[in-house]
């Protein structure tokens, strides 16, 4: 009950007495002072009525207001109840009856403000999305819940549980010595005994995080720490606890300026394409280029494709840095004095996208570049993982007229079955079968059987990687008609490339080409 309750309340009690003083004073003394008995016949009547009346009514009111008093007291009393169950469900887990994140960071902040040094745990679950989709909604929530109960059963009397979201619980507890550290180790053991359930076990696992609260730290920072901690535990292979420390914060800070730089290098049309010229080995002509992607940050360097491409790809950048990086090689394409085929290589991410046909269509359009001088590379990935997907965005580029080779043969899980199933024009044979095939029996096996088996199936082959005379020879012996690597050439920015094209004419020796041109060691 508020003061200003109580002050009303208080209120109404002096006026319910005071009527009840003044109208008893009043039946007792009236009669007398107003001596109704020398009042004629029918005012006196009317009179003595009158007052019992009054009388009569102030007994009354004081019992009707203590009524009224005790059913509003039952209505505050419900009202209340509501407000503390509403309170309760507004802190609590509905399914566990567990402490929910808001809880956990309101009473973070008590604690903090006592001065108290704290851990935070932070147990992510592993295989508990499967689980649900898989058996339904009502076996994830029973299995929710007995998590919560182990959970529960670790935790000391100072320990308090909570369930974050999905299947991401915490445990806050005083920092004291590495016990964070004991209870990670207890949670992992006791979440990977199976869960009994309906005609059947569950095996869950987990992540950990753990981070101690610090100064300039506010309980939301230590979430997110312990958060950053888990992460980083389900991404190292092996690990399943980790503690924040200032290793992690300078790792993580140093992805998030990454990632800014990268965000920012595609939003100016930064990222820039090499060009590595492709031979015809018998021959030795330069025929056509892959272009790769480059990007020479200022302060960075050179950052390897490698680097940012996947980066690209988790950010959803990767379609437009693509487009990008097409444009500006048929722009360069265009400008070159010899007619030239560009491979160009395309993420398994993108071809999940319908629309790629087309827009590479519209690039190439714009450039006046005809379809058939385009090759586009592809790994294996990008068609073992939707197969009816790759498919119709394969039949709908070769529908336009567009080659398609299969990139890094060899490296896949399935590259036969997968050469089987699609129409490839072209395979790729990866580099580290190439390297050494001149002088690796197992090598030399595996890329002659790779060479034989393309001729059956009427494809054309390019060796990738090839950096001496050995293993040119050896490719050439083995009729392999393309081939593109360091022995012929670095990728060379556009300029260089040009340079390159226009100086060595239709039929180039390596060892012909100009030494003014820049092999580009460092940077390729
Ligand atoms: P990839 O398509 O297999 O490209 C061949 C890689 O081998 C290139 O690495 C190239 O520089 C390197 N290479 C060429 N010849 C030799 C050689 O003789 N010796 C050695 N050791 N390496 C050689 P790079 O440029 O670092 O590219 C790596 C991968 O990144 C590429 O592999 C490709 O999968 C991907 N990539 C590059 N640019 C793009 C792009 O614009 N889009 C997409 N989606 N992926 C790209
Ligand atoms: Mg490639
Ligand atoms: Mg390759």
């Amino acid at each position: 009950m508020t003061s200003q309750e109580t002050d009303i309340q208080q209120g109404w009690r002096l006026v319910a007495a005071s009527v009840l003083v003044l109208t008893t004073a009043m039946g007792l003394v009236a009669p007398e002072v107003v001596n109704l008995a020398a009042l004629p016949g029918w005012q006196g009547l009317v009179l003595r009525w009158a007052i019992s009346l009054v009388v009569a009514a102030g007994l009354l009111l004081p019992m009707v207001l203590g009524c009224s008093q005790r059913s509003l007291h039952a209505v505050r009393a419900q009202r209340e109840r509501a407000e503390a169950r509403l309170r309760y469900i507004a802190r609590h887990d509905r399914l566990t009856d567990l402490r929910n994140r808001d809880r956990l960071l309101g009473l973070m902040a008590e604690r903090l403000e006592a001065g108290e040094c704290l851990d935070l745990v932070v147990v992510d679950l592993d295989r508990f999305k499967p689980i649900n989709d898989l058996h339904g909604h009502k076996a994830g929530d029973r299995l929710l819940c007995a998590v919560a109960d182990r959970i529960r059963a670790l935790c000391g009397p100072a320990d308090l549980p909570f369930r974050l979201d999905g299947g991401k619980f915490a445990m806050l507890i005083a920092a004291n010595g590495t016990r964070a550290e004991h209870l990670a180790t207890a949670l992992s053991a006791s979440l990977a005994r199976p869960f009994d359930m309906p005609n059947r076990t569950a095996q869950l696992g987990c992540r950990i995080g753990i981070a101690r609260s610090g100064p300039g730290l506010a309980p939301a920072d230590i979430v997110q720490n312990a958060e950053d901690a888990m992460h980083k535990a389900r991404a190292t292979a092996g690990a399943i606890c980790v503690r924040y420390d200032l290793a992690l914060r300078d790792m993580l800070r140093e992805k998030a300026s990454f990632e800014a730089d990268l965000r920012e290098a595609i939003a100016h049309n930064r990222i820039v394409p090499y060009f590595q010229p492709i031979y015809a080995i018998d021959g030795r002509a330069i025929v056509g280029f892959e272009v790769l992607s480059r990007w020479l940050h200022p302060v960075r360097g050179f950052v390897p494709p490698d680097r940012f491409i996947a980066l690209a790809e988790d950010l959803g950048l990767l379609d437009r840095l693509s487009d990008q990086v097409l444009r500006r090689a048929c722009a360069a394409m265009a400008r070159l004095d010899r007619r030239l085929d560009m491979s160009f290589n395309i993420s398994p991410s993108q071809f999940g996208n319908p629309m790629l046909p087309g827009r590479i269509k519209a690039i190439l359009d714009e450039h006046g570049i005809a379809p058939a001088q385009l090759e586009i590379e592809i790994t294996e990935h990008a068609v073992v993982s939707d197969v009816e997907q790759a498919r119709h965005i394969i039949a709908e580029l070769i529908g336009l007229g567009i080659r398609i080779s299969l990139d890094d043969f060899g490296t896949g899980q399935s590259s036969l079955a997968t050469l089987s199933q699609f129409p490839f024009q072209k395979l790729k044979i990866d580099r580290s079968f190439i390297a050494s095939v001149d002088s690796s029996p197992q090598n030399a096996k595996i890329v002659s059987g790779v060479l034989a088996l393309a001729a059956s199936l009427n494809m054309n082959v390019t060796a990738e990687g090839i950096e001496s005379e050995g293993e040119l020879e050896f490719l050439r012996a083995h009729a392999c008609g393309l081939g593109q690597g360091y022995l012929f050439s670095r990728p060379l920015p556009e300029a260089e490339f040009e340079l390159l094209v226009s100086m060595t004419g239709q039929a180039t020796a390596p060892a012909a080409v100009p030494v003014t041109v820049p092999l580009h060691r460092k940077t390729g």
